[in-house]
């Protein structure tokens, strides 16, 4: 296939951390990476990237104009209106497209679309009435998990059913402030073993490769650390990459796709989530593998040849949440600890600030 020369310029939707890794792993490569976003200069991805727009999601005389100043558009954030990547996509190629981003966007259509490839996933109902929801706790049981379909990460969004829990009082609370519209998913609770994640990697022409899975470590509900690898057995390491790469081709992505998933006791494998972009759980391939999941994207949608994906030495991955921050002097100092800041002001509670990488190898 052809592929797009360093010189390039990638566009990117979106301006957080995710973008500005892959700003500087395009930037090694000698592309440039030109932001979309309505954060401006000063945003993580904006910091560091050869151009930025600032603009809103639907302001079409700016999309046209980023689009006549790229090459190719990817994405750091899967809940990009899908309307202005069908915009973008009549005038430059956009990896992933729309039609992966539908049913990224959506727990429902997630789960429908693994089952619909013979994938297993929790089993779920849709919920958009209070009595939709006594309905389906009745049909799974409980415990179970009541999440709004769209919006919802890092655990925000999600109400726990008990036995006791007053039905009512968990649909508002899921509603908030804006009931019109919303729309749910219970989820009957699965008790896993531990929860891993694959990345894909995939070119237009059909190319893929795949990382290996990596155990993630939640805390309330956003990812505290990950262990590469994941400590699996060989079929059920197998088996989680062959679910992610079979979804990654049912869904057509060309770029990234990060696919979530349980491990239960007796080694099954179900799919809870599915991100097309780079993924908090990749972040330790910065460090500890042959070719970083930022790199991966930047050869997946310019159509350059894929990189491999071994680890070079188990590692650990920790989020720096909030104030978890200010540790960055004694992290700097520690021997073997790799320590990445996103630029970001002001450490509030649960906002992703940074992350520390460490071999996991015993000296001696
Ligand atoms: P999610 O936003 O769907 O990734 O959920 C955040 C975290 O909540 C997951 O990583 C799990 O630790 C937990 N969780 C979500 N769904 C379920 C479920 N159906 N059963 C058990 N735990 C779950």
């Amino acid at each position: 296939m052809t592929a797009l020369p360093p010189g390039s310029t990638i566009g990117m939707l979106g301006a957080g951390q995710l973008g500005r890794m892959t700003a500087l792993a395009a930037a090694r490569l000698g592309y440039r990476l030109h932001v979309f976003s309505p954060e401006g200069r000063d945003s993580s991805c904006g910091q560091v990237c050869a151009a930025v727009t600032s603009a809103d999601w639907h302001d079409q005389t700016a999309l046209a104009r980023f689009a006549a100043a790229v090459d190719v558009v990817t994405l750091e954030w899967e809940n990009v209106p899908t309307d202005t990547v069908a915009f973008l996509a009549e005038r430059v190629p956009v990896h992933p497209g729309a039609g992966v981003l539908a049913v990224a966007q959506d727990r429902l259509r997630e789960k429908s679309f693994a089952n619909a490839q013979g994938l297993r996933t929790a089993p779920f109902r849709p919920v958009r009435s209070a009595a939709d929801l006594r309905a389906a706790v009745a049909d799974l049981g409980t415990p179970a998990i009541l999440k709004s379909t769209r919006l919802g990460y890092d655990g925000k969004g999600q109400v726990r059913i008990q036995p006791d829990t007053d039905l009512e009082r968990a649909w508002a609370d899921l509603c908030g402030s804006s009931p019109a519209g919303v729309e749910g998913i219970l989820e009957g609770f699965v008790t896993f073993a531990c929860e891993v994640s694959v990345i894909v990697a995939r070119r237009a022409d059909g190319a893929m490769v795949s990382y290996p899975p990596v155990e993630n470590r939640h805390k309330a509900g956003i990812l505290d650390v990950t262990l590469a690898p994941a400590t699996l057995d060989a079929a059920v390491a197998a088996e989680a990459r062959r679910v992610a790469e079979r979804l990654t081709q049912a869904l057509d992505v060309v770029g990234l796709l990060a696919v979530e998933m349980f491990v239960t006791p007796d080694g099954a494998v179900l799919v809870n989530e599915m991100a097309p972009r780079p993924h908090n759980s990749g972040h330790w391939s910065l460090d500890f593998c042959e070719t970083s999941q930022f790199e991966q994207l930047v050869r997946a949608v310019c159509g350059l040849p894929l990189g491999p994906t071994g680890i070079t030495e188990p590692c650990a991955m920790t989020n720096l949440i909030g104030s978890d921050v200010e540790a960055w002097p004694a992290l700097m100092a520690e021997p073997g600890a790799r320590l990445h800041l996103y630029g970001k002001g002001e450490g509030r509670p649960g906002r992703k600030m940074g992350h520390v990488t460490r071999p996991l190898t015993i000296p001696g």
